[in-house]
């Protein structure tokens, strides 16, 4: 009985650590853009990215599959939003999954879609579907990759939601994804203030007021892509003190990205800088940690670290030293 107990505890301990694995929604999957990063366009304002891009080669009409079996929540017909043409399926393990910037759909919805255009024209329209109607098999086609919404070219974009919608979650926790060769992490520049300087190891800046007002340009490179990191840690001499880690985004804090961001950010078709703030202004729930009251008044000179991690789970280290001007 006591063995059969700690089996199920062991099952459950499992699932909560590892969660359902979802299949890849493209074949070839390599991620090119990440959960949680900057986005400066789209017709709602700086946002954040709240799902994982993958790249089809640049291509248009490459079919886009469900990642699990699940059931036809709604299509978004829309040329003009963020997300254009916009897939969203429900799982039996309670998660959403979406699939966005479609060219069109699968065969299954697609003369819906046609009746609709020709009866609404380019107006967004949204077709929800009676709850467990339409189905879809894991790895079935849901729709082709194009560029409708805010996508400058073609790839598919994954969601992972919970069924109510107010969280998006990082879809990395839900896939084993495949490393590129070139995987790196790079710490480019720091900000402290206005002033920007560019990055070395064991380098010493200076700052002044109670406690340094510290941004980092910093990023990881994969797949000959550059994207944005999964978690940011900052530790003073050994101890931790701040910590932005992108694990899920709430609904309500979609444009909140300043508490996260430097303004310094850009994130554009051909631009692509994200400067990650790393000192309360405001506040966010991508910040895990913030021990700034408690330091208080930061020290005239210390050693500072910072752990870097990618969306692989890949880690770097930098450390420098801030000293009080
Ligand atoms: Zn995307």
């Amino acid at each position: 009985m006591k063995k059969v107990f700690s089996l199920i505890l062991l099952v459950l301990v499992f699932q909560l650590v590892h969660c359902e694995i979802f299949s890849f929604p493209v074949d070839n999957p390599r991620v090119s853009a990440s959960f949680g990063e900057f986005r400066g366009t789209g017709n709602r304002g700086p946002h954040f990215h709240m799902g994982m891009d993958f790249s089809t080669g640049l291509r248009s009409g490459v079919p886009i599959y469900a990642v699990e079996r699940g059931w036809l929540v709604r299509i978004e017909v829309d040329e003009d939003d963020i997300y254009g043409y916009v897939v969203v399926l429900e799982h039996e393990n309670g998660y959403r999954t979406v699939y966005a910037h479609l060219s069109n759909f699968s065969p299954k919805v697609q003369p819906i879609v046609d009746s609709i255009k020709q009866e609404f024209g380019n107006t967004r329209v949204v077709v929800k579907f009676p709850e467990r109607e339409v189905w879809f098999e894991k790895r079935e086609v849901v729709g082709f990759s194009g560029t409708t919404g805010e996508a400058p070219v073609p790839h598919a974009h994954l969601e992972v939601r919970d069924k109510r919608e107010e969280y998006s979650y990082n879809p990395s926790k839900f896939l084993n994804l495949p490393k590129p060769t070139d995987q790196n992490i790079v710490l480019e520049k720091i900000k402290i203030g206005d002033n920007v300087y560019d990055f070395y190891e064991g380098g010493v800046y200076t700052y002044s007021g109670l406690f340094p007002q510290l941004s980092l340009k910093a990023y990881s490179r994969g797949f000959n892509n550059t994207l944005g990191l999964n978690r940011i840690s900052l530790f003073l001499e050994d101890s931790e003190i701040y910590r932005l880690s992108f694990e899920e985004i709430s609904w309500q804090e979609f444009t909140n990205v300043w508490a996260v961001y430097d303004k310094a950010s850009v994130s554009e078709a051909y631009r692509f800088e994200l400067w990650y703030k790393l000192f309360p202004e405001g506040s966010s729930s991508i910040v895990k940690v913030n021990r700034f009251p408690d330091v208080g008044r930061f020290p005239d000179y210390a050693k500072y670290r910072v752990v870097l991690e990618d969306v692989w789970g890949m880690k770097r280290e930098f450390s420098f030293y801030l000293r009080r001007r």
